[in-house]
């Protein structure tokens, strides 16, 4: 594999002058979200849930890598077993799509490199199908139109299109109503991933059914994240979804409360099994590795998404 050549941000203006015509293959790193606070509003009429959440990215990444196919097939190699490597993955679904829209008779051959916990609320999959389309105009050397690809962001599934755009959001609707916000915090947590894949139907559907609809103040969230308030950030995070997800999976009660009473405000991120902690300073870090058994992943805040690598094989 030859160095990178170039490296490109996707902008609709200037992409092609910045390719170089031998670039054959392309990198994308895709990083996992966290749901700094989730309420669910209720539900619309097709059965989707209406939330209102605070996105961020953090640096725990998926790294994919794109070859180019001259036939229109897609390949799909990941190294994890819970993924699938066909059409159920989502990241194949992205390509059909570009292919559709573009009217490109090119294929693709992908590998993808898991990190992000799967089923763990992360993100994952939709990460890498919202990567995937940062990729795919470097790859088959298209100019596409933004809006285009947002719009297949959107029909792939509701956390898509928000990891296709990145940054600090707010979140409403179904998840698919963006609002930028400013934060210039560097912010430091740890992921404690937990060994429970869990459906996020399953989860919405025991979300119907509880008696105690609790829900969060996300205004303080957004106060906190604009004035970098770490200490008002801790004490006002909170997750609707949190007493469905323990109604799936009863033992992520128990290292919850366990990690609260030692002084953490664990959490739960989406409808996912990964808990996480946002840290105070290092010493945090330092008393949870103390206190806490199982694997953690120290991680920071993304405020940009990072760039598309070409290169030439
Ligand atoms: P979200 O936070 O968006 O609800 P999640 O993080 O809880 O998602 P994912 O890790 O995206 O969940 O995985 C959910 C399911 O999607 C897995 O069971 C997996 O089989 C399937 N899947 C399809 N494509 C992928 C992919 N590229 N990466 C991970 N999982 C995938």
């Amino acid at each position: 594999m030859g160095d990178f050549l170039v490296e490109v941000i996707l902008t609709a203006k200037g992409q092609r002058e910045m390719l170089l015509k031998e670039d054959t293959m392309v990198e994308v790193l895709a990083p996992g979200k966290l749901n700094l606070g989730l309420n669910v509003l209720g539900i619309r009429p097709d059965g989707y849930h209406m939330l209102d959440t605070v996105f961020v990215m953090v640096d725990i990444f998926d790294t994919i890598t794109l070859e180019e196919r001259k036939d229109n097939r897609i390949v799909i190699n990941c190294d994890h077993p819970l993924v699938p490597s066909g059409s159920d993955n989502i990241v194949w679904q992205a390509v059909r799509k570009m292919q559709a829209m573009s009217g490109v008779t090119k294929g693709a051959e992908i590998v993808i490199n898991k990190r992000i916990p799967v089923g763990g609320g992360m993100a994952g999959g939709s990460s890498d199908a919202a990567a995937v389309l940062r990729a795919l105009p470097y790859l088959w050397k298209l100019e596409v139109e933004r809006k285009m690809v947002k719009k297949i962001a959107c029909q792939l599934g509701a956390d898509v299109l928000y990891c296709f755009l990145g940054g600090v959001q707010r979140g409403k609707g179904i998840g698919t109503d963006l609002t930028g916000i400013v934060s210039k915090c560097k912010l430091s947590f740890a992921v404690l991933p937990q060994p429970y894949e869990i459906t996020t139907s399953k989860v919405f559907k025991k979300w119907d059914a509880l008696a105690d609809k609790t829900t969060y103040q996300i205004n303080d969230i957004e106060k906190a994240l604009v004035s970098c308030d770490n200490k008002l950030l801790r004490s006002v995070l909170g997750n609707a979804l949190e007493p469905a997800v323990i109604e799936i999976q009863p033992e992520l009660e128990q290292n919850l409360t366990s990690l609260r009473s030692k002084g953490f405000n664990a959490q739960l991120t989406g409808s996912g099994s990964t808990i996480f902690v946002v840290l105070d300073d290092q010493k945090d870090i330092l008393r949870l590795q103390k206190k806490y058994n199982g694997e953690i992943l120290q991680c920071s805040l993304l405020t940009s998404l990072p760039d598309v690598k070409c290169y030439t094989k």
